[in-house]
């Protein structure tokens, strides 16, 4: 299996988790664009935010970033939470910042340009200065709080120039960070005009983690054609004067969370509703933010071939697409609103019946409570994003099944996940007949099949899991930080 192998090499990359903890006698900060809101001494966000937060605990440590509000144009002094053993960090972004830096450059430059839509990205140079000066002035905030031994874990393509930032103000620290999004090409990425500054600035951390082989070849294909540097086969890297180490560590879940039945009573007498309005129907499921790169236009286009090739179906599945809206800001995503409502529109209007709707497209986020029950429900879970790093729901669907009368997941080969889960259906979301006749084939999948390819995922998703993940990437950067 493509996973096994991928899993050896981080394992064989990283020493043992214990003795990265023994190594690890230093306190952990992480630093994310966006802290998660705190009630009650918790994290209030999903299974990421709380390893973070299970990983800060250990040892004591400090979370670092943006508060989530946007205030007008002063900055305001950051405010401090100690919640037992972590301090949380938070600064409100001024409005101009989070227009230029995190709605600018972040989000209609990096993120477009990562997932491969080079037609969608805006670049504006006063926008990257923004996005360099947002993250210096970060740099500035959190030096104020670091010790000497902190070991510094920063998230995501929000923040890649921070640690060059931390760096010229003279911290010593281990710092690594992890890239969530996928890593791009080389001619994908050159074709930002300040590539180079941008990877001059993710080099000065001593550990980058990726989610897949793909994303580290590809930044080592930079480097190597590019940049002009080496890469060793144990991840060692020198390039642009600087010396660092790369690893890949696939973000899990924790299946215990979705496995097994739905204690709360409330939620059961919510799922029995739900069953006894559309029980009679074969159910198909997709869950993805309202995002262009989750496919979801070309996935509604495969189940109206679906519903066109066969007939049969008409009447007979009921397809639930929950796509909470994000990033409602930026001109891309209205425009994608309004065209996915009108397309599940001209899909009902074209297809239901008096006693049939096709599609219910929903616009709302449900917990993840009610996210297990519509997956256990249904037959099957669409998951065919363009690109995207990881995906967690194809692993939450997996592991929401009903082990012995499980659904099929059809799988997007360009997420993420496809590595490790290569017992689904696995599909080119851009190919609608293939993407529908993948559909047809999971309704009709007998129940030996759907058994054994269930199970040949469920012991990846539990080998690789959230606190893996976790343990694999401080042990390696715990390691990077010796070698510095
Ligand atoms: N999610 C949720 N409620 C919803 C829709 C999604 O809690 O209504 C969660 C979902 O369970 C998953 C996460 O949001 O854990 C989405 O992660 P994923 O990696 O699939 O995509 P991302 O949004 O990070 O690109």
């Amino acid at each position: 299996m493509a996973k096994s192998t991928e899993k050896k090499k981080t394992q064989l990359k990283s020493p043992s988790p214990a003795k990265a903890r023994a190594a690890a006698k230093s306190r952990l900060v992480v630093v994310s664009n966006r802290v998660p809101d705190i009630k009650d001494g918790r994290v209030q966000a999903g299974g990421l935010a709380v390893a973070l937060e299970e990983a800060l605990q250990q040892d004591g440590g400090l979370w670092f970033g943006w508060s989530g509000k946007v205030g007008n144009n002063h900055p305001t002094e950051p405010e401090i939470t100690k919640v037992g053993p972590i301090t949380y960090v938070t600064l409100d972004l001024m409005r101009k910042d989070y227009n230029e830096y995190y709605n600018g450059f972040a989000n209609r430059v990096l993120w477009p340009l990562f997932h491969y839509r080079l037609d969608l990205t805006n670049f504006q140079r006063e926008h990257f200065t923004r996005y360099l000066q947002v993250n210096d002035m970060f740099a500035t905030r959190l030096s104020q709080h670091l010790k000497p031994s902190d070991r510094i874990w920063v998230h995501d393509y929000h923040l890649i120039p921070l640690g060059e930032c931390l760096r010229r103000r003279g911290a010593k620290q281990t710092m690594g960070i992890f890239l969530h999004t996928p890593f791009p090409a080389l001619e994908v990425m050159a074709s930002l005009p300040t590539h180079r500054a941008l990877m001059t600035a993710l080099c000065a951390y001593d550990l980058i983690g990726f989610q897949t082989e793909n994303d580290r070849r590809a930044f080592a294909d930079y480097v190597v054609h590019e940049a002009g540097g080496k890469v060793s086969k144990t991840g060692r890297v020198e390039v642009l004067g600087r010396k660092l180490r790369i690893g890949v560590f696939p973000v899990g879940i924790t299946p215990g969370h979705f496995e097994g039945p739905i204690a709360a009573p409330k939620e059961i007498a919510w799922g029995r509703k739900l069953k006894e309005r559309y029980g009679d129907k074969a159910w198909l499921i997709g869950v993805d933010r309202l995002d262009y790169s989750k496919g979801i236009s070309q996935r509604l286009r495969a189940f109206e071939r679906l519903l066109e090739r066969y007939p049969g179906y008409r009447g007979e599945v009921t397809f639930f697409q929950i796509t909470p809206p994000s990033r409602g800001e930026v001109a891309e995503y209205k425009q994608l609103r309004a065209h996915l409502a009108a397309e599940a529109g001209h899909i009902n209007g074209r297809f239901a019946d008096i006693d049939w709707v096709p599609i219910n497209y929903i616009n709302k986020s449900y917990s993840r409570d009610r996210l297990a029950l519509f997956y256990r429900a249904s037959r099957v879970g669409l998951v065919t994003p363009l690109r995207d790093g990881m995906n967690l729901v194809a692993k939450e669907f997996v592991a929401a099944q009903n082990p012995s009368d499980p659904g099929v997941l059809v799988l997007s080969r360009f997420a993420g996940a496809a590595r490790e889960l290569n017992a689904a259906l696995i599909v080119n979301p851009f190919d609608t007949d293939d993407v529908a006749e993948a559909i047809a084939q999971g309704l009709e999948m007998p129940l030996e099949e759907r058994r054994r390819r269930r199970e040949a995922m469920m012991e990846v998703i539990r080998r690789n899991d959230l606190v893996a993940w976790r343990m694999g990437y401080l042990a390696a950067l715990a390691a990077a930080g010796k070698r510095r």
